[in-house]
């Protein structure tokens, strides 16, 4: 069994969507996997909650000092992860935060640069590279060679706190980079019209083969959750994601069994340095996205 020295006792930060999983999937680990080291200590909240699946809320303070708790869950909304995640290094804890886990490029190397100070371990969720549909695009793109891709994405309305579009987006920013590799944004506008909520992000970038790649995020009321794909490449065109049978165990289970790993140095370290410099560049792009369309938004005032 395991004994309590050798767990790492959590906290969960933020009780929304994501919050609630978490506990969720500690409290019923998946069984014989590293996750079943960690064990939910308490919550932590902005409001005044009563017990979660059963789980304490606990404050700020308490989670910090505690030495029983060794994990935070940083599950709150954007605007709020750089905080929380500077909180919890500093007092040398170590930390999963669901993506994006900084509104900059520079506040995300500065606190990777904190964790490696302070030698635990930070890492940020990346559920839409464990989905089945994905791992099938994955295999289904692979040694095929792309000429021109379109991702387009709806959804919404983007609640607030969760930033600029490139950054709430960056899922799908992920899957470009993780399916055709490192790229460069050649250009980025925004529309916006804030009193019906609506926005809609373009950003055009490219492969280090120079083939071009439409990336859309567009955001409104009523929009339902979709993306549309169109991969050309010098064989055949990909228009939908491949279906693919949903796999017995769930995306943030997948993730939690990585992290957990992480706590006990099981994954080796060029995968490690191969995730940081992945998480990295996505946030430089959404971070040049962003510098782009707002330069092209002021021009046009
Ligand atoms: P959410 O809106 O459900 O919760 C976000 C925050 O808002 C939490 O801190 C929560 O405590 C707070 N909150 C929620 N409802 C509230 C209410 N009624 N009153 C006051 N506060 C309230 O968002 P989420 O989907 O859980 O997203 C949290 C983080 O997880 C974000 O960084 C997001 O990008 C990331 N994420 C979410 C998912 C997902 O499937 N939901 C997937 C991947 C990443």
């Amino acid at each position: 069994g395991n004994s309590e020295k050798d767990m790492f006792g959590s906290v969960v930060v933020g009780i929304g969507t994501a919050g609630f999983v978490r506990v969720r999937d500690m409290l019923a680990p998946l069984p014989s996997s590293a996750a079943e080291k960690l064990s939910v200590k308490g919550f932590i909240s902005r409001r005044i909650l009563e017990e979660q699946q059963g789980v304490k809320q606990i404050t700020v303070e308490d989670a910090l000092s505690r030495d029983d708790i060794k994990v935070a869950f940083v599950c709150t909304e954007n605007a709020a992860h750089e905080e929380n995640i500077r909180m919890f290094l500093e007092a040398g804890k170590h930390v999963c935060v669901e993506y994006p886990m900084a509104m900059t490029h520079k506040t995300a190397v500065e606190l990777w640069d904190l964790a490696q100070e302070k030698g635990v371990v930070l890492h940020e969720e990346h559920i839409e590279l464990l989905t089945a549909d994905f791992k099938q695009l994955k295999k289904d793109v692979a040694g095929k060679r792309l000429e021109e891709g379109f991702l387009h994405f709806t959804g919404g309305p983007l609640k607030p706190g969760f930033g600029f579009p490139a950054f709430s987006g960056i899922a799908r920013l992920t899957w470009l980079v993780d399916l055709f590799g490192e790229l460069s944004v050649t250009a980025a506008s925004m529309e916006e019209d804030q009193q019906n909520k609506y926005m809609k992000m373009t950003a055009q970038l490219i492969t280090k083969e120079q083939k071009p790649l439409t990336w859309i995020e567009e955001w409104a009321p009523g929009l339902s959750r979709a993306k549309d794909i169109n991969f050309r490449f010098d064989s055949c065109t990909i228009t939908q994601l491949p279906p693919a049978t949903r796999e017995p165990v769930g995306i943030f289970m997948q993730d939690l069994v990585l992290f957990s790993q992480k706590l006990l140095g099981q994954v080796p370290r060029d995968q490690l340095h191969a995730e940081r410099r992945r998480v990295l560049h996505c946030l430089e792009l959404a971070d040049r996205i962003q510098q782009l369309s707002l330069q092209g938004s002021a021009q046009d005032t």
